[in-house]
């Protein structure tokens, strides 16, 4: 059977309608227009995954994924759920850029390296270029996800590539723009919908933290929220109590996942379950140097506070020495406290940060050292095995 791809458009269509997913209907070529006072949207997607693109398609809380892209947005481009594609795609953004007041949506990272050439929008487009010329007529730029908002794991060391987040891009070219950072690996489609729904509803930016974050959802560490503090500050630590000893970086990382939780099951209901809930300890997926900085995930992110119980564990963490400092400094400027247990933890050192950095080199060469080991003993097997041995290799 021959299939076009206009009928292949028109039968994707016809599903996502029988789903309920009427927004998508929406995208397909002869799309007709969308409701009058829906946002405009261009959504541009850099070095990433999609996985926040993934993630906002699940949302419901505030608006489930049809209301949201069939009454919510007008989204003008979007190349991962877009039914057009090729020049009527491209045709389309580019109409869209030359009109003023769109929110302009980045997810993914930004690569500026050999002048932006790791990563194109489309052809002779680079991502770095794109976001450039978008964020001129753009009311808004939201930086979708951490690697976007700080550079995530597209920046991880040794940044190949030359991420830098979206901010940082415009910070030269464009400083008086309004960038909103909704990191998060993936961001929540909460945190998502919540702002833009901000923006059209106030026509104005939430509150905004040092990191450019909405403070409605990232005021709080998550250690603030934990179910398990008190097992914290009792000293209890592994896989049924706190899990700070198995790496939990809550008291670093801030965001209101542990009352907001992932997975809305319904309207205005919070979700089914999160990471700690999970017994997997929080990976601080919303901070800046996530994830190098917050690595290795699974080993003990610290000590406890002074006097808050037994059972801490004896390695400095450097990551912590910046988060502490970041939230003493909002504390001051905003003269509310950030979180329960900030005030006790002890201000560490550039000798504790050093004394970190050599641990974890000291780590990684007996590693290394151990695979080499391993390796120049398979070798010696090999040779004793002779021939015939290697014939089955
Ligand atoms: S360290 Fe992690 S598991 Fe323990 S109380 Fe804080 S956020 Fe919860
Ligand atoms: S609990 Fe931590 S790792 Fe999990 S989503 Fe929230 S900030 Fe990210």
């Amino acid at each position: 059977m021959d299939l076009t791809r206009r009928d292949f458009l028109r039968a994707m269509s016809a599903v996502a309608a029988a789903l309920g997913v009427k927004g998508l209907d929406t995208f397909a070529d002869e799309t007709p227009g969308k409701l009058p006072g829906a946002a405009p949207v261009v959504w541009l997607e850099g070095q990433g995954c999609s996985g926040c693109s993934v993630s906002l398609l699940n949302s419901i809380f505030f608006n489930t994924t049809d209301d949201l892209l069939l009454n919510v947005l007008d989204v003008k481009f979007h190349a991962t759920v877009m039914a057009a594609a090729g020049t009527r795609a491209i045709e389309a953004a580019q109409a869209a850029q030359g009109q003023e007041g769109y929110v302009l949506v980045v997810e993914g990272a930004v690569p500026t390296g050999d002048d932006g050439r790791y990563c194109y929008l489309w052809p002779g487009l680079t991502a770095l270029q794109g976001v450039l010329d978008f964020a001129q007529n753009a009311s808004t730029v939201l930086a979708v996800g951490s690697c976007s908002a700080f550079g995530g794991v597209a920046a991880g060391s040794p940044n190949p590539t030359g991420v830098q987040p979206v901010s940082e891009i415009l910070n030269t070219s464009l400083p008086d723009k309004l960038v909103i950072n909704i990191p998060g690996c993936p961001s929540h489609p909460d945190w998502v919908v919540g702002t833009i729904a901000h923006l059209i509803t106030y026509g104005t930016a939430p509150t905004l933290d040092s990191q450019l974050r909405p403070r409605d959802f990232f005021q709080n560490k998550i250690h603030r929220e934990c179910p398990n503090f008190d097992d914290y500050t009792a000293g209890n630590f592994g896989l049924d109590a706190c899990l700070l000893e198995l790496g939990c970086k809550g008291r670093n990382a801030r965001g209101d996942c542990a009352t907001r939780k992932w997975n809305s099951p319904a309207k205005a209901q919070p979700g089914v379950n999160w990471c700690i809930g999970a017994r997997s300890g929080c990976i601080g997926c919303t901070e800046p140097g996530f994830p190098d900085g917050m690595s290795p995930f699974y080993e003990s992110s610290g000590p406890a506070a002074a006097g808050e119980g037994g059972g801490a564990p004896s390695k400095p963490d450097a990551k912590l020495d910046v988060t502490v400092s970041d939230a003493q400094e909002e504390s001051s400027a905003t003269g509310e406290s950030n979180d329960r247990t900030d005030q006790r933890l002890p201000t560490r050192t550039l000798t504790q940060y050093e004394k970190r950095r050599r641990y974890l080199e000291q780590r990684a060469k007996a590693r290394a050292a151990q695979q080499r080991a391993a390796r120049q003993r398979l070798e010696a097997e090999r040779r004793m095995a002779g021939p015939r041995q290697l014939e089955y290799e």
